[in-house]
């Protein structure tokens, strides 16, 4: 006889899982609060659509923090083994130049989920949407649905299942569903819980009026960014309330050190990665009867918003100086105090501790109950290494589940 497993958060994990499950050993069902699945994987495809990274395997281990938390789940199911089953249900892939794995063109976002949701139905997983999970009673799963919607549990639904599966998500894009509400429920039973914090996001800075009133919206392109000794290339985006854009996002777990730990962020952005200090040097001097904010955008190619920066962040005397100057388009330092609001967050850290869950992502202290997803307290830059993480966990937990059925 087929034992019932509840899976319970229809995101991009949750959908994973239930496309992997074995039908024939498990009778599925898939409990979702929205009236929709996979709405935050469809807003991950709005830009572009990172399905995964083409990195090798052990760098790409390397890009997850922890890196040995899913160091099994992604050497069994590979970003090779991923782009192989999209292809198989009908999502060929291809690799872009930042080696970031993107659906071949003219296949949408909804393509994507579509296939996903053809092959679950395949797999006669049973759909309950607008099924909100509120807890357990006694062994039981309670859900509040629109018709049963009561403050009073016994108006609420009760459902029991031999294993249960939670994938909720992270606490970014609220409107997506990803709430993380869920947390108090954990935190009752005794799993240890860190509050979500914005991962992948951008980081607040006091840009002096006059400067935003100009430069607000205008990339910075063809930078890196260093902290401590971490450094991204790639470009960020100048906002009103400060950066974003790949090349500060993916230096987030460093610059959460600091934040979280109450202290201000410094970063240095070398403005001009191609060229070295000594040449930029070389160039200033070289025309040196010329007016400095013309050398810098006639010889050292800086864009006129690389140059109005450096002469809001550095004193008029260094801005002048040759050598100071090649100094501050080597590393311009910039102060982050805070990291912007939660909700506009690419992905969260935080929530369930890895260490309350064993190898197979089944929680200690509530046996039966599965945890896999961006609920747990791993982080990954963005470029198709979060969703490659989901579906990886998801891929180890259906098969040490079909195993064991
Ligand atoms: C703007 C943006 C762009 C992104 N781009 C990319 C990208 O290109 N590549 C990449 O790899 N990743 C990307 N991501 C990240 C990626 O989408 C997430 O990491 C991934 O979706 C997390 O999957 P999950 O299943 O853990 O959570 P989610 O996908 O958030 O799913 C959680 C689900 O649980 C449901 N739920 C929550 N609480 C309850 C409850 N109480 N009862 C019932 N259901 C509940 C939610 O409604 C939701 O459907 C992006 C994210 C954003 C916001």
């Amino acid at each position: 006889m087929k034992k019932s497993i509840a899976i319970i958060g229809g995101g991009s994990a949750g959908l994973f899982l239930a496309t992997f499950l074995d039908s024939e050993k498990w009778d599925i069902s898939l409990y979702e609060q929205q009236k929709t699945l996979g709405r935050k994987f469809l807003v991950a495809g709005d830009g572009g659509f990172n399905l995964t990274h083409s990195d090798t395997l052990e760098w790409l281990i390397q890009r997850y923090s922890p890196s040995s938390f899913l160091q099994s789940s992604l050497s069994r199911f590979t970003n090779n083994d991923f782009q192989q089953y999209l292809g198989d249900i009908g999502i060929p892939t291809f690799i872009g130049s930042s080696k970031r794995v993107f659906p071949k063109e003219g296949i949408k976002p909804i393509h994507v989920l579509n296939a996903f949701l053809e092959k679950i139905q395949e797999n006669k997983v049973k759909l309950f949407t607008q099924y909100r999970w509120q807890g357990w009673l006694e062994g039981q799963l309670i859900f509040e649905t629109p018709s049963s919607s009561s403050t009073n549990i016994e108006n609420q639904i009760k459902v029991i299942h031999d294993i249960s599966v939670f994938a909720l998500g992270g606490g970014s894009w609220k409107i997506t569903g990803s709430t993380g509400d869920w947390l108090s429920k954990f935190q009752e039973r005794g799993v240890k819980c860190q509050a979500l914090y914005p991962s992948n996001c951008g980081y607040q800075i006091e840009w002096p009026v006059a400067f935003i009133e100009k430069a607000g919206g205008q990339p910075l392109k063809n930078i890196s960014i260093s902290v401590d000794d971490q450094n991204q290339k790639g470009e960020v985006v100048i906002t009103n309330y400060g950066l974003e854009g790949n090349a500060i996002y993916a230096l987030s777990p460093t610059i959460r050190k600091y934040l979280q730990n109450n202290q201000p962020c410094t970063i240095e952005i070398d403005l001009k990665p191609q060229l070295s200090e000594e040449e930029i040097n070389h160039r200033i001097k070289t025309h040196s009867k010329e007016k400095m904010s013309y050398i810098l955008r006639q010889h050292i190619k800086l864009s006129p918003i690389k140059v109005m920066l450096l002469k809001t962040f550095t004193s008029k005397d260094d801005f002048l100086h040759p050598h100071r100057i090649a100094h501050h388009i080597k590393g311009l330092k910039l102060i982050i105090h805070r990291p912007t609001n939660i909700d506009q967050a690419i992905s969260t850290v935080g929530g369930i501790e890895l260490s309350e869950v064993n190898e197979d992502f089944e929680f200690h202290k509530i046996p039966n109950n599965y945890c896999i997803g961006e609920m747990l307290n791993w982080d990954a830059p963005t470029g198709g290494y979060l969703l490659q993480g989901c579906a990886s966990m998801a891929h180890y937990l259906a098969q040490h589940l079909n195993r064991d059925q």
